[in-house]
């Protein structure tokens, strides 16, 4: 039997599969419960930038990010109406610049080789259909209920169960989520159906509304992300469909390239986006949280993953590095959570630099992309994200 603390772990999604993994590696006895009866999933494309991936890295990923990613380079900026074209950003020097590069690529592609690398370590460590229905904890440890089966008991318990975490509820009380006024569209396209010159990384930007859009599957599938100013959606899902007809006439007036690429997703998801105003602390006693479940965040800087990657590896750091469990989880807060807090506060802000009034026409359009959208205005706002090292920061 392990020496270590046993660790249970809701949520086999990026963040609760990176802990998992990290934490088995030191040793520990790790079991992983999620409510889905498979892993795989709806489409859906994530970018891990270079702070994520020099984890996965770490972690012993590096072939298996470079099988199923596409390594980002040039990120290209249109204007909605005109078409007209900018660089917004250059990877080409990522990798140099920050010790790993920056990958697109499908989601289910990465959940799917993290769990691969979690089962090659502990082969019955991920238990599906299993949803958690809350916990206790004492002086003793932890104890976990399920909507079927029996309850498992453990050492620690790790909520990284999403953003409608039932760990995070238990412990600090109801959801507080608030509605941004605007919905995310999002879905992927084949590449039989888009003309070869689309199928980029890009964005688009418009007076109330913006499409990110990049390869992956190597240029197999192109995943589009369309963020629209509208009240009348407020259901936060990674699941509910749209239709196409209602896709479109969110962008009416759109360049016909845009509209392409609507018109070419398969399957249109759409969802409230929502904001959760940080946590002041993660932890009771010898339950923390990690990933979406304690700092949702808005995609606009494409960080959900790779923060709670760095949330799994800097966890398994503290547990290893400090016998008190609440010692630990108290050092992996204090590591976290101002940064976490200052990206999801940042992602806030950037609505600004995305949409606005200056973007009608092209002639203000130019002066708000040169002012707020140059590479070099972009490789500065964004170094302090890429350039965080968990691997070595202080905990
Ligand atoms: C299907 C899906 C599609 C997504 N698409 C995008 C996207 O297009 N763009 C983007 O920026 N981000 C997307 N995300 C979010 C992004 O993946 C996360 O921000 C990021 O990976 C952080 O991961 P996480 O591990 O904290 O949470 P998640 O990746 O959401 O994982 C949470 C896991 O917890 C499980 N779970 C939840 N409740 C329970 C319970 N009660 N009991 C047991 N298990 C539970 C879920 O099944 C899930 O596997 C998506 C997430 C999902 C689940």
């Amino acid at each position: 039997m392990s020496a270590k603390p046993r660790v249970l772990i809701v949520g086999a999604g990026i963040g609760g599969l990176t802990a998992g993994l990290a934490l088995i590696r030191r040793g520990f006895d790790v079991e992983i419960f999620d409510q889905a009866s498979a892993l795989s999933e709806l489409g859906a494309g994530i970018q891990i930038a270079a702070n994520g991936s020099r984890v996965l890295r770490e972690l012993g990923l590096g072939d298996e990010l470079k099988r199923v990613g596409t390594e980002a380079n040039i990120v290209d900026l249109r204007l909605w109406n005109s078409g007209e074209r900018w660089k917004m950003n250059d990877h080409s020097d990522t990798a140099e610049k920050y010790g790993s590069p920056h990958y697109t690529m499908h989601r289910a592609d990465l959940q799917e080789f993290l769990r691969k690398a979690v089962l090659a370590q502990k082969q019955t460590a991920i238990h599906l259909d299993a949803r958690c229905a809350g916990f206790t904890q004492s002086a003793k440890g932890v104890r976990l209920t399920f909507e079927k089966g029996d309850p498992v008991e453990g050492d620690v318990l790790i909520g990284a169960d999403g953003i409608h975490s039932v760990i995070r509820q238990s412990l600090f009380g109801p959801d507080t989520a608030e509605f941004t006024g605007f919905i995310a569209w999002r879905g992927l396209c084949p590449a039989d159906k888009l003309a070869p010159e689309l199928m980029r990384h890009g964005g688009w930007i418009a007076p109330a509304s913006h499409i990110m859009h990049y390869p992956t599957r190597h240029g197999a599938l192109l995943n589009v992300i369309a963020v629209v100013e509208r009240s009348d959606w407020t259901n936060e899902s990674w699941y509910d469909r749209g239709t196409h007809e209602e896709f479109m006439s969110d962008f009416p007036g759109w360049h016909d390239d845009a509209r392409a690429m609507i018109a070419a997703v398969e399957i249109p998801f759409k969802t409230a986006l929502m904001v959760r105003w940080p946590l002041a602390r993660w932890s009771v006693g010898n339950t923390t949280l990690l990933g979406d479940a304690c700092h949702s965040t808005l995609p606009f800087l494409a960080q959900g993953a790779s923060m709670s990657i760095e949330d799994g590896y800097i966890l398994a750091r503290c547990l290893d590095a400090f016998d008190d469990i609440e010692t630990a989880l108290k050092h992996y807060e204090t590591a976290r959570i101002e940064r976490t807090t200052k990206i999801v506060l940042a992602a806030v802000d950037q609505k600004d630099r995305l949409h606005g009034d200056s973007l009608k026409n092209s002639d203000t359009a130019k002066q708000h992309v040169d002012a707020q959208w140059s590479v070099q205005r972009l490789q500065e706002l964004y170094a302090w994200i890429y350039g965080y090292n968990a691997l070595t920061v202080e905990i």
